[in-house]
């Protein structure tokens, strides 16, 4: 799916648009889990073309920092990693010199940019509001992203700037895509080199693609394979650590194309909030999903950090109890040649199909072993399920009351099904659909 970013001066009205656009007003409610966390990107999906959006006002400079130059950097980023910029300014404020300086950095891209001028809700602020017109930027919108007022034309035209949809990944080459995400130093590039330079892994060659990443193709024990963006990944490990936001954009450019994501974990650093949000980005963007805890020599003999780590993994990955662990080490390169064969098993799960007869024969039995709740004294009525998508296994169940089906329901009905399944390491989404 292609990536829009929101790129404006701070608290022209960013996040509100944002939150505006990323609620889905579908009677479509998706059952992933909860990860709770500051929301850079979220999928907009309530439009013909689905869509990941970016709030770069979530890299809103602290008060301290010059803040023309953060603008700045937060809009270089958007220009490279985006398929589309909405440009956002303040009608209320007026038109202020940085928008005009935004403008023309934004006239010199070769990205498709709609400006929008936010705060305004009636022709007649419309009227009042012309100056935005000497932006020089068309299309121009005037909207409400707290009232709603000039968003549908805006989407209108987002939808027509917009790459048409691709043909549904349904390659069947066989070869599964990995993407290695992780922080800074955690030792991607190490792993990465010892993947490659294993005497197992035989590389094909290295294929540039478009933009500035290369993938590097290989086979492993007869497996083909392929290492997705691992310029990106070289290049992360000198950046510093001021520009990790910059990885936002990278792993959500990577995922789009992966099967299987690779969260490298440092052991010995232990398990932060930027973890965290690279596997959530993974979970919610339906990837399989293997965490490496690599550095693990460096925990050797230490069993009480060993066993706290265990603890901390445990808790802080609930929302994806089922990807595999590996520890390793990319420096003496123990534990290396077991992430593949990882990887592999979440593949072939992630590839896995249920006819509709077995599905619900399996639905039977799994609401009369326990009821669905009642809500407003009614109780919850399930009609039917059907597969309709892998990659992962998505399933489709159709039912009275989608809003009413509460989180510990749909937890019980996912885990249900996965054991039906035969899912031990790969997600399964569920979809819950009205049927009235
Ligand atoms: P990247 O930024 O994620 O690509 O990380 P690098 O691969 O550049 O590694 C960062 C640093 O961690 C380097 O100094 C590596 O030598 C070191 N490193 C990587 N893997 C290991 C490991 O398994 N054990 C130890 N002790 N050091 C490691």
């Amino acid at each position: 799916t292609p990536i829009v970013a929101v790129v404006g001066r701070p608290n022209v009205g960013k996040s509100t648009l944002f939150n505006r656009l990323t609620k889905s007003k579908m009677a479509l409610v998706d059952d992933l889990p909860g990860v709770t966390r500051d929301r850079l990107y979220g999928r907009v999906e309530s439009y013909e073309k689905p869509f990941t959006l970016i709030d770069t006002g979530g890299f809103d400079p602290p008060a301290d920092q010059a803040f023309a130059d953060e603008v700045h950097a937060q809009i270089k980023l958007a220009m490279e990693e985006a398929d589309l910029i909405l440009f956002l300014t303040d009608g209320k404020y007026g038109l202020s010199p940085l928008d005009s300086h935004v403008a023309d950095m934004l006239r010199r891209s070769h990205k498709p940019v709609i400006a929008c001028v936010n705060k305004i809700d009636s022709p007649e602020k419309e009227d009042a509001a012309s100056e935005f017109y000497a932006l020089g930027i068309t299309p121009l919108h005037f909207i409400s992203s707290a009232h709603g007022y000039g968003i549908w034309d805006m989407m209108q035209d987002v939808m027509a700037a917009l790459p048409s949809v691709e043909e549904e990944d349904e390659d069947n080459s066989g070869e599964i895509r990995v993407t290695l995400l992780g922080r800074p130093n955690v030792g991607k590039s190490s792993l990465l080199n010892a993947l490659v330079g294993s005497p197992r892994v035989v590389v094909s060659d290295v294929a540039g693609t478009t933009r500035d990443t290369i993938d590097t193709p290989f086979t492993f024990d007869g497996q083909d394979y392929v290492l997705i963006d691992t310029a990106g990944i070289r290049k992360l490990g000198r950046v510093e650590k001021g520009i990790e936001k910059a990885g936002v954009f990278r792993s959500l450019r990577s995922l789009e194309r992966a099967h299987v994501a690779v969260v490298v974990l440092d052991a010995f650093e232990g398990i932060t909030d930027q973890d965290l949000r690279l596997a959530g980005q993974a979970v919610e963007s339906y990837r399989g999903l293997v965490v490496v805890l690599n550095k693990w020599d460096l925990l050797k003999g230490e069993e009480y950090k060993q066993r706290r780590l265990k603890e901390r993994l445990e808790s802080a990955f609930r929302f994806a109890p089922y990807a595999p662990v590996v520890k390793i080490s990319a420096l003496t390169k123990k534990g290396v040649n077991r992430v593949l064969p990882q990887v592999k098993k979440v593949f072939e799960e992630y590839n896995k199909r249920i006819a509709t007869g077995p599905l619900n024969k399996a639905m039977e039995m799994i609401l009369a072993k326990h009821q669905p709740p009642m809500v407003k004294g009614k109780r919850l009525k399930f009609y039917y399920a059907s597969q309709v998508a892998n990659r992962p296994p998505t399933i489709v169940l159709f039912v009275n009351n989608p809003k009413a089906v509460h989180f510990s329901y749909r937890r019980y009905l996912n885990n249900e099904l996965r054991g039906v399944m035969g899912l031990t390491k790969a997600p399964l989404r569920l979809l819950f659909r009205e049927r009235s």
